[in-house]
């Protein structure tokens, strides 16, 4: 599958460039409540292209036979397309070799393995697992129970809210080293925040934990869609990430390890395809990437990253990347001269030009979940809650905001309706 470049960009406008891309994602043309849907949860979860849609449906009508398992041509093309995909996210995150990507469901999945069988061979009582201040649920709770069966302690780098020393959300990145202690066996990490948006200096972060002998997992989420990813120029030891939000299919996820830690942790489940040899007595494991991934996986899914990260790529690169990335900054300027300028409002993450283009606020003393309930009304799409962050968002005063998060398919005319309609909605509820 191939997303080429059409024309010349001297020729077409942003505006043609912009629709050509809009028309290949269909849920882009839906309509909510008898309006255009302006879709602005893309840190949830992101449309998908026409591509992967078809490659989906193709898939389950002309190759759907389980893989790594059988002699016929059926289950030789399934292996093919699944290994094809594994191929695609190695060069996509420039991973050494193909024994270090594995197929998980998510990057809650992927966390957890790592958590689980990193702790079970490698941390003991009173060692600790260190972990961001504007963590994800999933980057936070993995640990919390694997520290709990070791024995070991989960502490956190704070952001300088919670030093109380500013209102940024950044991670106060200063107060590593003194952190660092020689009790702490591995340092887990957020690339983009799903709250702030904010980029943590992951370069950074990672070199000084690794001055030390800390590996380090990154949380790449939300930054696997918003920044190029090189996984050995990062040097990171683990980087996890879903395919959902990278527009593949939802229930597939990436772990990204080095091989000699993956070598070095115990399996995490047992079951098919991720054995050598099996008696009713002992089981020898298979080499990696298998080892990590028991049972059918969603190999049908998996699959589907090779034209998702494909639509990535298209989005990114040449002509196209161009009038995105344009697109995107006329989307930051007017988000930060509008909302972000609002003394009534309150955006979590700062400073606005240093961030993905995701909105975090509140509007003081009104309901986030109302707001989101009447734009909804409006064909305007956005996260109210938590946005699985309590202690981030607690940090800041908050119990729940409301989020507008843009994907590169999202527009400057979509982002003027949104706040159009937030003002309506907000003098609804004043
Ligand atoms: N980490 C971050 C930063 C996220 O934004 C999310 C999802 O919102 C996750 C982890 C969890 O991803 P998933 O639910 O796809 O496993």
């Amino acid at each position: 599958m191939h997303f080429a470049q059409q024309g010349n960009y001297m020729e077409r406008t942003r505006e043609d460039i912009i629709s050509e891309v809009r028309a290949m994602v269909p849920a882009l043309s839906l309509r909510m409540n008898g309006q255009p849907l302006v879709y602005l949860d893309n840190a949830a979860t992101t449309q998908k292209p026409s591509q992967v849609l078809d490659f989906l449906n193709d898939a389950l009508k002309e190759r759907n036979a389980n893989v790594h398992r059988s002699m016929y041509e059926l289950s030789d093309l399934s292996t093919t397309a699944y290994e094809n995909a594994r191929e695609k996210v190695r060069s996509f995150i420039n991973a050494p070799a193909r024994e270090n990507v594995i197929f998980t469901s998510g990057t809650t999945a992927s966390i957890n393995l790592v958590a689980a069988c990193f702790c079970q061979r490698f941390v003991g009582k009173g060692d600790v697992i260190l972990i961001e201040g504007d963590s994800h649920h999933s980057n936070i709770v993995p640990w919390q129970i694997a520290a709990e069966r070791a024995g070991a302690e989960v502490q956190v780098i704070p952001t300088d809210v919670m030093l109380g020393e500013g209102r940024s959300g950044k991670v106060a990145v200063e107060r590593l080293a003194e952190l660092l202690t020689d009790k702490v066996k591995i340092l887990a990490i957020t690339q983009i925040s799903n709250i702030t948006g904010l980029l943590n200096p992951v370069g950074e972060i990672i070199s000084l934990a690794h001055s030390r002998g800390i590996p380090v997992l990154v949380d790449g989420a939300q930054g696997i869609v918003h920044s190029p990813v090189d996984v050995q120029a990062m040097d990171c030891d683990f980087y996890a990430f879903s395919a959902h939000k990278i527009y593949g299919a939802t229930g597939v996820g990436v772990l990204y390890g080095k091989k000699d830690l993956l070598e070095a942790l115990p399996p995490y489940m047992g079951g098919g395809d991720m054995v050598e040899t099996v008696t009713y007595q002992k089981t020898t494991y298979a080499q990696l990437p298998l080892k990590f991934e028991a049972g059918t996986p969603n190999f049908i899914g998996a699959a589907s990253l090779l034209p998702a990260l494909e639509f990535a790529e298209y989005l990114r690169e040449g002509e196209v990347g161009q009038a995105l990335k344009e697109e995107e900054a006329r989307i930051k300027a007017f988000m930060e001269q509008t909302l972000c300028s609002d003394p009534e409002v309150e955006v979590y993450g700062t400073p606005m030009g240093d961030k993905a283009p995701i909105y975090t606020f509140n509007i003081k003393g009104i309901n986030a979940g109302d707001l989101a309930q009447l734009l909804d009304k409006m064909g305007v799409a956005v996260r109210s809650g938590l946005m699985c962050a309590e202690p981030l968002l607690n940090s800041f005063g908050a119990t729940s905001a409301l989020r507008a998060s843009f994907a590169p398919y999202n527009t400057l005319e979509e982002a003027q309706k949104f706040v159009k309609c937030l003002e309506r909605a907000r003098k609804m509820l004043a």
